[in-house]
């Protein structure tokens, strides 16, 4: 069987980890007894999950001209990602994210959008034949918000089936997104998005099933350790997660949706490429780091042996 095609449009960041003790007052300089930097970003580390598990992956992203960005692109190739089409900003810096991380474990981050703001829809058709030969889009909201409206329109137009990931939550505009095959919210995502609270498993199948009323096609809702949730017209389906015992969730979310395109491209079969994605992204969170936490696809099949 041939590899899945994926094209991710979408962003990439350096993460730049800081371990603190407390955080200075203005003014005030401190030490800070550890630092770590990461690549990051929703598009990319979704790119790295659907590649590890062994799709092609088309990556459409932008770049600073400075150290970060030549290093996000070695990243992806060291992964086998396709980057002719993730390019360089001039005078411009790449995505970065500040995270300090306190004693207890409590993160404050600062998200720098950088070159991921110039992502424009003009992208889209200079990748054209590229992701006219995929078999799926992933998009989220990193990158400005027409550009994602355009690639949805692109996919519609082209019968390419787009999963959308409302990541991090903002006004939509439904005429758009509706066109998207599978909507891919998290559960704060969808209590911003349908303004329902989410607050049981009842209440989250009826914040879930509303937005059926916008006419979108296919919601599945992942849902942490309790799984995933699949709402459609037809039915609404609860995947239980895969028991672990989580060291680090940062990046389960990316984990499931890079791997359930990846997945999904290979069966047809919804409730299946779920399954394994909650399987997927359970083992991600077994150990620190975002995507240095993605199992290949000879570890994870070596698991689930
Ligand atoms: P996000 O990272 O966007 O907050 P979730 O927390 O919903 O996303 O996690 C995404 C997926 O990762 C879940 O649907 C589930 O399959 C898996 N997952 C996350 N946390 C756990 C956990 N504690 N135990 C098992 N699976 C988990």
């Amino acid at each position: 069987m041939a590899n899945p095609k994926i094209t991710v449009i979408g962003s990439n960041m350096m993460d730049l980890i800081t371990n603190i003790n407390r955080m200075p007052r203005s003014g005030e300089t401190i030490e800070a007894p550890d630092f770590d930097l990461g690549f990051g970003g929703k598009g990319a580390n979704q790119a790295v999950a659907a590649c590890k598990t062994g799709a092609e992956v088309v990556m459409v992203s932008r770049v600073g001209d400075g150290l970060f960005g030549r290093e996000v692109i070695k990243n992806f190739d060291s992964h086998g990602i396709d980057t002719e089409y993730v390019k360089v900003v001039e005078n411009t810096t790449s995505g970065v994210a500040p995270i300090f991380v306190d004693q207890d474990g409590n993160n404050r981050i600062l998200i720098v959008k950088g070159a991921n703001a110039h992502l424009k829809p003009e992208a889209i058709d200079q990748a054209k034949d590229k992701i006219l030969n995929s078999d799926f889009i992933l998009l989220q909201l990193e990158i400005p918000l027409e550009t994602v409206y355009y690639a949805i329109e692109f996919g519609a137009e082209n019968e390419i089936p787009v999963i959308l990931n409302p990541a991090p939550a903002a006004d939509l505009d439904f005429n758009y997104v509706k066109k998207a095959s599978i909507f891919v919210p998290n559960e704060t995502e969808l209590e911003t998005i349908s303004g329902m609270p989410v607050d049981s498993l009842e209440n989250i199948k009826k914040a879930a099933q509303s937005l059926l009323t916008k006419d979108l096609k296919k919601i599945i809702v992942t849902l942490g350790e309790k799984g995933s949730l699949l709402v459609s017209k037809e039915k609404t389906e609860l995947i239980f997660a895969f028991k672990v015992d989580p060291k680090d969730t940062t990046g389960a979310g990316d984990a499931f949706i890079g791997s359930f395109a990846t997945f999904y491209a290979e069966s047809g079969d919804i409730i299946k490429a779920m399954k394994l994605a909650n399987k997927y992204a359970a083992f991600s969170t077994l150990s620190t780091g975002t995507q240095k936490s993605f199992y290949t696809r000879e570890e994870f099949e070596k698991e689930i042996d």
